[in-house]
């Protein structure tokens, strides 16, 4: 349902998951059912806490066992389409070294899960969203390159969708890919955003670029690149929000 997602290890004042944590509580308004977060940390080592009910469930969560601050997080606010409102099919979902959030629905999950299920891939959740996690985390074993693997599974998804992944791998990376389901991607210095609207990174930028549809973007605390699902760089619209916030 809301999604955001940060790169920036250069900014004291901006921890990843203050920023993502504050992202979400602006796309409160949209309304959800779970909530959760990924952090990846300098190392590489990649730590989630997601919780069912409310954000405070999940800041609840995390003041008890606290995540360290990292390179780079992204945080998600589910509405449940498949599997129940569970602490376990909320988002992220991980696979491996790789932790990834969606907003929308894999219409095609059960081909896809029967095929991983075959090759031995062990779920966790009841969630379409699984499948996704999976398939980009066993692309990127494959093609060692995060953007590369997140645009060949946006090619084989049907349905509607907005999926960010980070990998402990690339621990200042955020990459995400939409199909009709927006992603808007926050200008910093230093720093980069993602939103599932404007509202997620206000509070840090109004420069933005929106995303066209069928669209891959990669972030990290320098750059901004965005392709399409074949991997041809395109030139996405700059903006400046103008709204306040
Ligand atoms: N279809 C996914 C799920 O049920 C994502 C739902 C959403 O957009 O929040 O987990």
């Amino acid at each position: 349902c809301g999604i955001v997602g940060y790169v920036g290890s250069q900014v004291p004042s901006a921890r990843p998951l203050d920023v993502v944590l504050e992202g979400l509580r602006r796309l409160e308004y949209r309304g959800y059912d779970s909530a959760g977060v990924a952090v990846v940390e300098p190392d590489g080592a990649l730590v989630t806490a997601k919780k069912a009910g409310k954000l405070a469930n999940l800041v609840e969560l995390l003041e008890h066992e606290p995540l360290p601050s990292g390179t780079a997080a992204i945080g998600h606010t589910r509405w449940a389409t498949h599997g129940g409102p569970t602490d376990v099919n909320a988002h992220p979902h991980v696979a491996g070294k790789l932790a990834l959030i969606h907003n929308g629905i894999v219409e095609n999950f059960a081909t896809l899960k029967a095929e991983l299920l075959a090759d031995g891939v062990e779920f966790r959740s009841e969630t379409d969203t699984e499948v996704a996690a999976h398939l980009v985390s066993r692309a990127y074993e494959q093609t060692g390159d995060l953007t590369v693997a997140l645009t060949q599974v946006a090619r084989r998804l049907e349905g509607t969708f907005t999926l960010l992944a980070v990998h402990a791998d690339v621990p200042d990376v955020v990459v995400g890919a939409r199909h009709d389901s927006p992603l808007v991607v926050g200008l910093g210095e230093g720093e980069n955003f993602l939103g599932s609207d404007v509202a997620a990174f206000i509070a840090h930028t109004r420069e933005a670029l929106e995303l066209g549809q069928d669209q891959v973007v990669t972030i990290s605390p320098s750059s901004v690149t965005v392709t399409d699902f074949d991997g041809a760089p395109v030139e996405a619209r700059r903006f400046t929000v103008d709204w306040d916030a």
